[in-house]
C-alpha cells in the first residue's frame, strides 16, 4: 500500500501534470478537510486561511448549517431544468431573503453561476435598456476574465493578449469627482467596485459613490455596483451599498452568495428584468444557473450570517487586526474595509515571500492582482478574537524572516 507521502507526491506531481496552470507557482498546498476558519493537509498541520477561498467562506469552512442544507437538497433534487421555467423553492426561497435585505429598488433577482456571469449580464441589461453602448470601468478593477468583464478590467497588461474586446469602453480614474464628466448621455452603464478590492483595499472618499450616483442619474446611464467581493458583511454591512448608502441601479453578487457553493447573482428592479422578456425574449440564459443545491447553501450561510450578529462584530475584528498589525516596520500601511484588509509591505518582492512562507507559520494568505506590493487578510467573518491574536502572532513572526 502507498504511504501517506507516496499519495502527497503523487498528488502533487498529478496537479502538475493534469491540472492547466495559470501562474508559474501555484502555492501547491494540498489541503485534505477545512473547517471553521482552519484548513488541514494530509499531515493534519493547520493553517488559519485569511483569504476565505476570497471572500466565498464568510461563515467558514464546513458549516453544519450549509453542510445540512446541501445534503437535503441534494437528496430532494439536483437539476431540473434551465433557469426560469420551473418554480424551484430553493431559488425562491433564497430570491426572497435576498430581497427582504435589499430597498425596494432591487427586488428581483436573476441566479447566474459566477461573479463574471452576473457581470456580463449586468452590461447586457444595461445595454439593452438604455438603447446606449458604450461602458464605463475603473482603473485597478476586476470584474472576471470573460471577454465582456475583462473588457472593463482596470490594467491593460491583462488585457492586450486578447483583443479585440467590447467597443465604446471608457475607464476613469477611480475617487476621481472631476473625471466623472466623462460619463454621458452615451453612457449605458457605469461598473464600479464600491470598495475596489484586487486594487488593494481602495475605498471610495467620502462623497465619492454619491457623486458618482448623482451623474449616473443626470445623465440616464446605469449604475451597476459589483459586489462580488464586498458582499455578505466583507465590509462591515450586509452589502457596501448599505455602508455607504448609496443606491446602484443593479446589484451584481457571488462568492459568498452561494455559502461555498457556485452562485451568482444580479439583482434590480423588476421593471428593468423584464427587458430579458422581450427584443429578444430570452436575453440571458443559462443551464444552471441559480442551481437548487448551491441557493440552497447559500441561504442557509446568509442565515447563518444574520443569526449570529457576525456583521455587527466585523468592525470589533477589524481593529483588532490593524492594531496588532500596523506597528510592524516593514508594514508601510494597512488598508481595510471590515474584514477586507491589505496589508501594504511596498515591496512586491516581500510580498511575495510573505505569501511564500505564511504556510510554514501556520497561515494562508494571497496577494492582489493589481497590488503586488501588499498580501490580503480576508479571514471567515466567523473568525474568534483568540483566532485574531493566534493568527496576527503567526504574521509577524513571518513579517520578522522577511
Ligand atoms: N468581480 C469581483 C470584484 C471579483 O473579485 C471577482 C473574482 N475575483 C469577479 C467579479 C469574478 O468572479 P468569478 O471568479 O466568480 O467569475
Amino acid at each position: 500500500m502507498a504511504t501517506l507521502k507516496e499519495n502527497r507526491d503523487a498528488h502533487r506531481t498529478l496537479f502538475f501534470r493534469h491540472l492547466a496552470q495559470t501562474s508559474s507557482e501555484p502555492l501547491g498546498l494540498e489541503i485534505e478537510r477545512a473547517k471553521g476558519v482552519r484548513l488541514y493537509d494530509p499531515r493534519g498541520a493547520s493553517y488559519i486561511d485569511l483569504v476565505s477561498g476570497v471572500s466565498v467562506s464568510n461563515i467558514g469552512h464546513a458549516h453544519p448549517a450549509v453542510v445540512d442544507a446541501i445534503k437535503e437538497q441534494a437528496e430532494n433534487y439536483t437539476h431540473l431544468m434551465v433557469y426560469g421555467e420551473f418554480v424551484q423553492a430553493p431559488q425562491v426561497r433564497y430570491a426572497t431573503l435576498l430581497a427582504a435585505q435589499l430597498p425596494c429598488s432591487l427586488q428581483s433577482v436573476y441566479f447566474v453561476n459566477s461573479g463574471s456571469e452576473a457581470v456580463e449580464a449586468s452590461l447586457k441589461l444595461a445595454k439593452r435598456v438604455t438603447g446606449r453602448r458604450e461602458l464605463i470601468g475603473f482603473g485597478n478593477a476586476y470584474h472576471g476574465s470573460t471577454h465582456g468583464a475583462l473588457s472593463l478590467m482596470g490594467d491593460e497588461s491583462y488585457k492586450q493578449s486578447f483583443r479585440p474586446l467590447l467597443p465604446d469602453v471608457r475607464q476613469l480614474k477611480f475617487n476621481d469627482i472631476e473625471a466623472l464628466e466623462k460619463i454621458t448621455p452615451r453612457t449605458a452603464a457605469v461598473l464600479v467596485e464600491p470598495v475596489q478590492a484586487e486594487a488593494g483595499v481602495v475605498s471610495p472618499k467620502e462623497g465619492y459613490l454619491e457623486a458618482l450616483r448623482a451623474r449616473c442619474t443626470q445623465t440616464g446611464a446605469l449604475l451597476i455596483f459589483d459586489e462580488v467581493q464586498t458582499g455578505f458583511g466583507r465590509t462591515g454591512a450586509l452589502f457596501a451599498l448599505q455602508k455607504y448608502d448609496v443606491l446602484p441601479d443593479i446589484l451584481c453578487l457571488a462568492k459568498a452568495l452561494g455559502g461555498g457553493m457556485p452562485l451568482g447573482a444580479i439583482v434590480a428592479d423588476a421593471a428593468l428584468m423584464r427587458a430579458w422578456q422581450s427584443n429578444p425574449p430570452l436575453g440571458h440564459i443559462t443551464t444552471f444557473g441559480g442551481h437548487p443545491v448551491c441557493c440552497a447553501a447559500g441561504m442557509a450561510a446568509l442565515q447563518t450570517i444574520l443569526a449570529r450578529n457576525l456583521i455587527q462584530q466585523v468592525e470589533e475584528k477589524r481593529a483588532r487586526f490593524v492594531r496588532q498589525l500596523e506597528g510592524h516596520p516593514h508594514m508601510v500601511e494597512v488598508r481595510s474595509a471590515g474584514l477586507l484588509i491589505a496589508c501594504e509591505l511596498g515591496s512586491a518582492e516581500r510580498a511575495r515571500q510573505f505569501i511564500r512562507l505564511a504556510p510554514e507559520a501556520g497561515i494562508v494568505s494571497d496577494g492582489f492582482l493589481f497590488c503586488p506590493t501588499a498580501f490580503r487578510i480576508a479571514p471567515p467573518l466567523t473568525i474568534s478574537l483568540d483566532e485574531i491574536d493566534e493568527a496576527c502572532g503567526k504574521v509577524i513572526r513571518t513579517l520578522h524572516r522577511l
